[in-house]
């Protein structure tokens, strides 16, 4: 079981959970200009950047996107995330100088995702990577649990350049926050939001962008009106519905397993909550999408029924890789299992990324994926949880 509060005890200047600083009043009615849509626009490479039918054992193209595990510990201790239960890889966290020798790699990517398993925001050096890459002209984004988010934090965000930052909160209430995410730290974040959303606006600064997210558990779905209530409240526009990856388990309060996943099960009442949710943000105006670039209703039915994961365009688009140098096919897959070795494409830090991209581990994984017996994370792709 990952110990929480570890970094609080070190006492070694990283980032603490309790922000002492004074918190400007918060915005409620933040209009969105035309300028700030404009900047959400520049994220679509990464979905149409290959077509479809091009997709071989062989990549033709190197990737647009590559995601960076800037840190694999976390200060929570979520029951739906793989580390709460097991440690995956070795703690470590990339600096900038690993991260300039991944990136310079591939010219071609334009997005950055800097989040894996881990919480960004534990890498101190975070500022100067996102600084780096918006040099380099990339679009840079994580997730974030929001803990962390002090006014020092505040401000090298915003200084930084990041682009946008996704707010996991998973819940509209104190207590079903403790109960999915672990702390007891529900207030600490709500905090925190304001005083980010209060110093954009004080700066006039459109980034970076910030939307909440709330992972669809059949236990707390009912939070879902509340949940956009609270982001049109604090200032934030953008809700998502994020898809359950649950893996098998032997942990009794684990909440990532089959019978809380909404996909493909959907019942009546459920679907009136999703309905009132979408018909509720549009009276707001917040816009409510699911990941994946689909609508909350779509992203959790079954598209293709015989080969469900043959859509997926990932491997061919994106690469992932773990603080550690593991090279990943995707984001999902380490929320798919607790075996994380057995699916590492590569070595990042031993092997050039290109070499990794068409090897011969990525070459099968790649056939794997476009037949019918694809690798084991994927089997649930589509068909137990959503691409
Ligand atoms: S889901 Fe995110 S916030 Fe929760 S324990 Fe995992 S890495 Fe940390
Ligand atoms: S686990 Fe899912 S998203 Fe990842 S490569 Fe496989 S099919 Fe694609």
């Amino acid at each position: 079981m990952r110990s929480v509060g570890a970094y609080d005890k070190k006492g070694d200047g990283r980032p603490k959970t309790e922000d002492r600083s004074a918190v400007p009043g918060h915005p409620s009615d933040i209009e969105v200009p035309e300028s700030e849509i404009l900047i959400q626009r520049t994220d679509i490479p990464y979905f149409q950047a290959i077509d479809p039918a091009s997709r071989g054992a062989v990549a033709v193209k190197d990737p647009v996107c590559l995601y960076l595990e800037v840190s694999n510990e976390c200060n929570l201790a979520c029951k739906t995330c793989p580390i709460t239960y097991a440690k995956v890889e070795e703690p470590a966290a990339l600096s900038l100088e690993q991260v300039k020798y991944l990136v310079s790699q591939f010219p071609t990517v334009k997005r950055v995702v800097l989040h894996g398993v881990g919480e960004p925001l534990l890498n101190r050096e975070l500022p100067k990577i996102i600084a780096w890459l918006k040099e380099r002209g990339i679009y840079v984004l994580f997730n974030s649990n929001g803990t962390l988010i002090t006014r020092r934090w505040r401000e090298a965000l915003i200084e930084s350049g990041l682009d946008e930052i996704r707010l996991s909160l998973d819940a509209a209430t104190p207590e079903t926050f403790t109960r999915v995410r672990g702390r007891p730290l529900f207030d600490v974040i709500i905090k925190n939001i304001k005083g980010l959303m209060a110093l954009k606006l004080e700066r006039g600064s459109l980034t970076p962008l910030v939307s909440l997210w709330l992972t669809g558990l059949r236990e707390t779905l009912s939070e879902l009106p509340a949940f956009i209530r609270l982001a049109h409240s604090l200032g934030i526009d953008r809700v998502y519905l994020q898809r359950l990856v649950y893996w098998e388990g032997e942990n009794e309060d684990q909440m990532a397993r089959p019978d809380q996943s909404l996909f493909n099960s959907l019942r009546e009442e459920e679907e009136e909550i999703i309905r009132s949710g979408e018909e509720l943000a549009r009276e707001l105006g917040v816009s409510f999408e699911a990941s994946g670039a689909t609508s909350p209703t779509a992203s959790l039915v079954r598209e293709n029924p015989a080969q469900p994961w043959s859509a997926c365009m990932r491997p061919w688009t994106l690469m992932y890789i773990s603080a550690r140098g593991s090279a990943f096919p995707c984001c999902i897959a380490p929320f798919s299992t607790k075996d994380l070795r057995s699916l590492s494409l590569g070595d990042a830090f031993t092997q050039d990324l290109a070499a990794i991209w068409n090897g011969e581990r990525y070459q099968e994984f790649r056939r794997r994926l476009l037949g019918a017996d694809p690798p084991e994370c994927c089997k649930g792709c589509g068909a137990c949880w959503s691409l």
